[in-house]
């Protein structure tokens, strides 16, 4: 690991990836470390302070935002020494700790939230422009309201574990070479509670939690794109034992448009003239995502791959008040099926022009080339 003379760890270094990793090396290195350190997992002196970095790493380098502020002016950028220091208090360690050890048999003190949910959504472009508000359906893990998340019918009093006698814990004393040893294992019977349910309660079977269908309506911002993310606070499975709901998260997705290509927050209108509409110049209707048409005046000579920018009709930034443009690029289509008319038409003008110079190069393909490699 380096550090910088400001004292604050490479955030790369920390998870071992080069400046340029992809998103999903970054998530890759991150789980294997957090892994690797888990103070629950690994008992070396360092190992809690170790995991802490390792997540202040992640939550910058996760956050495309975040990172770019990171690249452009270090630490200072995503809140300098004080913006670490603020991981020392163990600030979203409970999460991290979730998301990843859930399920594996460790145990935890207390109630343990609700499992996070994932959706996918379909939205159009034209709903992305404008933001929109979708209905989603889908099922999740909720506390049965008839036995109020016990199990026990009717909420009635549930009796002692007869295993465990309502400690919840099995304690056994070892002996070994070293001494005595004892051994403390969660009641396998009552699975902690110290209760058992005696009479079931019919709705969840005793369960405590049923999985029911929800719908909720989603209102989506915007200027989202595919694979924006969003989390619905608190609409997760709930958690067991009284414990906090997780989240829904749910990832988007644009589907293509027929008339408007998108590049980040530009749309893209390809304008097809004819030779005689390029030579002289024409007058013509850009249709507009919002349906109105924008007149664009085209001077004569235009060129196969020119690109006319019209200002403010792109997709709205999802950060901020501006928006992309709608840009214009033309395609100037040499005709294949000519009457005899025609033809004699351009054999006049073909003898008029004489042979034309290779023009230079236009650059005005590289903001679209660029988006497209
Ligand atoms: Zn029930
Ligand atoms: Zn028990």
């Amino acid at each position: 690991m380096t550090t910088n003379s400001t004292g604050n760890a490479d955030l790369y270094g920390v998870l071992g990836v080069p400046r340029d990793a992809s998103a999903d090396d970054i998530k890759k290195a991150f789980r294997r470390l957090a892994m690797q350190y888990h103070p629950d997992r690994n008992k070396e002196a360092t190992a809690e302070s170790k995991f802490k970095e390792v997540n202040a790493a992640y939550e910058v380098l996760s956050d495309p935002e975040k990172r770019s502020r990171y690249d452009r002016f270090g630490a200072a950028g995503v809140g300098g020494a004080q913006g670490f220091q603020g991981h020392e208090g163990f600030g979203g360690f409970g999460d991290i700790f979730d998301a990843f050890f859930r399920g594996t048999g460790t145990r935890r003190a207390g109630p343990q939230p609700g499992s996070d949910l994932h959706a996918t959504l379909t939205i159009t472009l034209e709903e992305a422009v404008a933001g929109t508000e979708h209905e989603l359906s889908f099922e999740r893990v909720e506390r049965c309201p008839d036995c109020r998340a016990t199990g026990q019918a009717g909420a009635t009093e549930k009796p002692q574990c007869t295993e465990c006698q309502g400690a919840g814990e099995i304690r056994r004393v070892q002996q070994s070479l070293f001494g005595q040893f004892v051994n403390v294992a969660t009641c396998n019977r009552c699975r902690g509670e110290g209760t058992i349910v005696s009479d079931p309660c019919k709705t969840c079977r005793g369960q405590g939690m049923r999985r029911v269908p929800v719908t909720r309506s989603v209102k989506v911002p915007a200027g989202v794109d595919t694979g924006s993310q969003m989390r619905i606070a608190g609409e997760g499975d709930h958690g067991p034992r009284g414990g906090p709901p997780g989240h829904l998260y749910i990832e988007l997705n644009v589907a293509q448009h027929e008339v408007f290509k998108r590049v980040d927050d530009d749309l893209i209108y390809d304008l097809a003239l004819n030779i005689a509409q390029a030579s002289l110049g024409t007058d013509v209707q850009v249709p507009t995502i919002e349906g109105d048409p924008v007149e664009l005046k085209l001077k004569p000579g235009v060129q196969h791959g020119e690109v006319h920018v019209i200002r403010g009709r792109g997709v709205p930034h999802l950060r901020g008040s501006t928006r992309g443009d709608l840009l214009v690029r033309t395609y100037v289509v040499t005709p294949t099926k000519l009457s005899g008319d025609q033809k004699e038409l351009l054999r006049r003008l073909a003898e008029s022009l004489g042979t034309p110079d290779v023009p230079e190069d236009p650059s005005v393909f590289e903001r679209i080339k660029s988006a497209f490699t």
